[in-house]
């Protein structure tokens, strides 16, 4: 007999990592795939790694809160040390903008409260005492560079944000991943690396392993797609499209990276900072510099790509993110050295991913994750483990969705919400924040 495993998971970024951990943790035997030659290297590895809590739907608020407590007991969590060291989570605090676009945060705060989420409600005076470098002219909606008015303020001042103080970003999410891979080892897992899976074989009417770019073929009953931005065309080989409601394609992303202004240490003393106002979320980033990421304003363009062709050098959008940066921090100096990376989101029709089984018996898929999933890693690879384990025990998950428990938050969510045949979810905010 060849080589067998209990699962085969194809992709070893911070999802498939966080799988095969939880497989392995409840006795399972797995490999991970991957064709890039080390954890974490795809998408995961230019992660802006923001671990924050507010998100548009209870269950996607309740699933990044229990995810929260994760990062903060990570060592605990890993069970395993690393010889690198681990990833650290820096505690900052998120701050989210009340804007029109948001509904000035009602119902986050509301969904906060439910959930016993910390929360403060900031007003100007607080946001200027921790962000001296802001000013809180308002811009939106968010323009296109070439739009009449751009960078012009409409007048007035945003009125307030949401502060959560459980919020943050890891550092170093390859390393993150890597600590994901040790832990997983210890517990009796593999990796093979440089490898591409060519065929999902089945046998039987189910999974039965896979077949590599070399020829050899792996045994395995069940078959995790966790390819990230690769999803759609793992899911074409496995031939499971055909009961999908729910897709997923590559969306090319920028974020920027520009030095915070002379004299404040945004490094030490900055936050996270969501700002619908202006299209932008940012961050602290090492060598005090500010990470500046797209929000998804409608006035961007939105580029699906070919993951394996992809351009990847920056564009035009670098330029208005840092620009949009530039009309909250009006000393923020913009090098002509351009600074910060380019990568893909895996993102579904609503923004949401997909935790699920498929038509293929044996095959499941951890996809989607719509530029908003590291934070979840730890309890969505949960999540996984408990879903195969009861899809292979019999259990009828697209009849009757999996329950599954929040060992921190002591509630349950439905798996169903994350099914592949769900219809588009209307409470999502359609855009990375989930
Ligand atoms: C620019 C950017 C910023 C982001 N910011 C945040 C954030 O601030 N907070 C947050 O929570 N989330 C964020 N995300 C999202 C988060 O990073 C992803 O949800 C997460 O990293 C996805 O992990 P993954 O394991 O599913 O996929 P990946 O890390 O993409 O891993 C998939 C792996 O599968 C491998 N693979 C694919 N096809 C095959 C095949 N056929 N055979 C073998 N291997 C294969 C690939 O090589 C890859 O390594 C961001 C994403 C990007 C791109």
């Amino acid at each position: 007999m060849g080589e067998r495993y209990d699962a085969i998971i194809i992709g070893a970024g911070i999802i498939g990592a966080a799988t095969a951990f939880e497989l392995c943790k409840r006795g399972w035997k797995t490999l991970n795939v991957d064709f890039l030659p080390a954890a974490g290297y795809g998408s995961t590895s230019n992660s802006c790694a923001i671990i924050r809590v507010h998100y548009s739907t209870l269950e996607g608020t309740a699933f990044a809160y229990e995810g929260y407590h994760y990062w903060r007991d990570w060592a605990d969590y890993l069970e395993a040390e690393d010889e690198r060291g681990f990833s650290v989570f820096h505690e900052t605090g998120a701050l989210v903008m009340k804007t029109e676009a948001n509904d000035y945060l009602r119902k986050h705060a509301e969904l906060a409260a439910q959930l016993d989420i910390p929360h403060e409600h900031w007003g100007p005076k607080e946001i200027l005492a921790k962000l001296p470098i802001y000013n809180l002219k308002r811009y939106g909606p968010p323009k296109a560079l070439n739009d009449e008015g751009f960078g012009e303020s409409v007048g007035g001042e945003v009125e307030g944000g949401l502060y959560f103080p459980t919020a943050g970003y890891i550092n170093d999410p390859q390393l993150a991943t890597h600590n994901l891979q040790r832990a997983t080892e210890a517990k009796g897992g593999t990796f093979l690396f440089n490898r591409r899976v060519v065929e999902i074989l089945r046998e039987n009417g189910r999974a039965a392993g896979v077949v590599l770019d070399d020829g050899r073929r792996i045994d395995a009953p069940v078959v995790i797609n966790v390819a990230g931005p690769h999803s759609y065309k793992v899911n074409e080989l496995a031939n499971v499209l055909d009961d999908m409601t729910i897709t997923t394609k590559a969306l090319r992303q920028e974020v920027v990276h520009v030095p915070a202004p002379q004299g404040f240490d945004f490094e030490h003393d900055g936050l996270v900072v969501s700002d619908s106002d202006i299209g932008c979320y940012n961050r602290p980033e090492q060598g005090n510099h500010i990470l500046v990421g797209s929000e998804d304003p409608e006035c961007d363009p939105r580029e699906f790509v070919d993951p394996d062709e992809f351009y990847r050098d920056f564009t035009n959008q670098w330029t208005v993110q840092a620009y949009r940066m530039g009309q909250r921090i009006s000393e923020l100096g913009i090098p002509n050295q351009r600074r910060g990376v380019v990568d893909l989101y895996d993102v579904t029709e609503d923004w949401i991913p997909i935790y699920d089984r498929s038509s293929l018996p044996g095959y499941y898929m951890a996809i989607g994750s719509s530029g908003n999933q590291f934070k979840n890693a730890p309890i969505a690879g949960a999540m996984m483990a408990e879903l195969v384990i009861a899809c292979e025990n019999g259990r009828d998950h697209d009849k009757e969705p999996l329950q599954f428990a929040l060992p921190y938050l002591k509630r349950s969510i439905d798996v169903g919400f994350y099914s592949r045949k769900r219809e588009i979810n209307p409470e999502s905010s359609f855009s990375v924040l989930g």
